[in-house]
């Protein structure tokens, strides 16, 4: 099949990383259909930006997904649609489980019922827990510490269970910390409430926070602050399409991790967002955010090696350019 032919479902498709990864599909020539519940997605930048077709619903409604599948010849489907917020997953764990598990689990049915059985899915390096080992290889013990990352180690093993019962073949891709915006400045991202560090500094750089927090100053790490692996969001959207295309060609089920193998700490990311947007930044050193490992960082060596996959834009100040083009853009 080309890639002309082809019909991806991108469900998530209105987020932050989905609608990079539609962004990513229409260059590579394939068609889009997005399904998304618009819960926290952005309705314009699928309809208005990507000229996308977006059926609006949830992963949950299975009579929705039985139309969808019915009505549309696809191929694959690429599966962000999730529930992400670390913190709520903690206080509200049934939303997490409901949705990105038993979601997903629906999704799959419906996929099997359709006789659909190739899936790209969104996992995250938080299925680690606290590493023991830095860089983290695929191949280290998944120990999650919140239910975020439960709900998607679960969906892992799914996966895992429908390759051995149904022979339906996945790449989950487990993320770090994904960063950066649309080199073109089309996308970017635009959480409602925000609660990832890179987009705080940039909205206290454009004076629409009054400072940033630093969440510990005494974790075991040179300068005391958390070290995390940041990854270009446009990187993120190529792997996605290589995995993709992996899968098409008849591959095997696979997982990879998705980072840059460099670590920055909290102080270094604000320390550089200084220098890209030329502002002062007003720190606040606070306490420790509970379920923060010290250092996250990823070995991406099997993706590399088996996908072609590299990454484009590693530098954190490219990373930060990007994220500062859009966020002048979209709330200056
Ligand atoms: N962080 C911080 N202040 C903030 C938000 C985040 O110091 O206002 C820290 C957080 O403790 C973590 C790092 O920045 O060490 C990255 O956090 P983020 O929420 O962006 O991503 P996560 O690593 O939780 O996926």
């Amino acid at each position: 099949m080309s890639n002309d032919q082809a019909t991806i479902l991108v469900t998530g498709g209105a987020g932050y990383i989905g609608s990079h990864a539609v962004l990513a599909l229409q260059q590579s020539g394939y068609n889009v259909v997005v399904l998304d519940n618009l819960v926290y997605g952005h309705r314009e930048l699928v309809e208005d930006v990507l000229q996308a077709k977006l059926i609006v619903g949830d992963t949950n409604d299975r009579a929705l997904l039985d139309q969808l599948f019915s009505t549309h010849d696809i191929a694959a489907v690429m599966h962000f649609a999730a529930y992400a917020y670390v913190g709520e997953s903690v206080t509200d764990p049934a939303k997490y489980y409901r949705n990105n598990v038993i979601g997903t689990l629906t999704l799959l049915e419906a996929m099997i019922a359709a006789n659909i059985k190739k899936f790209v899915f969104s996992s995250t390096c938080a299925t680690y827990g606290v590493p023991k080992t830095v860089p983290i290889p695929e191949d280290h013990p998944q120990d999650p510490i919140n239910p975020y990352g439960a709900t998607k180690l679960m969906v892992e093993r799914i996966l895992a269970d429908f390759d051995v019962a149904h022979q339906f073949k996945s790449v989950c891709f487990r993320y770090f910390n994904a960063a950066g915006a649309d080199p073109d400045g089309r996308l970017g991202e635009d959480h409602n409430p925000e609660t990832h560090l890179i987009p705080l500094v940039l909205m206290a750089a454009l004076g629409k926070r009054d400072s940033i927090s630093v969440f510990g100053t005494d974790y075991p790490t040179p300068d005391g602050t958390c070290i995390r692996d940041y990854i270009h969001v446009a990187d993120l959207a190529t792997a996605h399409v290589l995995g993709l295309e992996y899968l098409l060609k008849g591959g095997d089920s696979q997982l990879f991790n998705l980072g840059n193998g460099n670590g920055f700490s909290v102080k270094e990311v604000i320390d550089a967002a200084q220098q890209v947007t030329g502002r002062t930044i007003k720190i606040v050193e606070g306490d420790r955010r509970p379920g923060d490992p010290p250092a996250l960082v990823g070995s991406s060596e099997k993706a590399i090696a088996m996908l072609g996959w590299k990454s484009q834009y590693a530098d954190i100040h490219q990373i930060l350019t990007h994220a500062w083009n859009w966020h002048q853009k979209r709330h200056g």
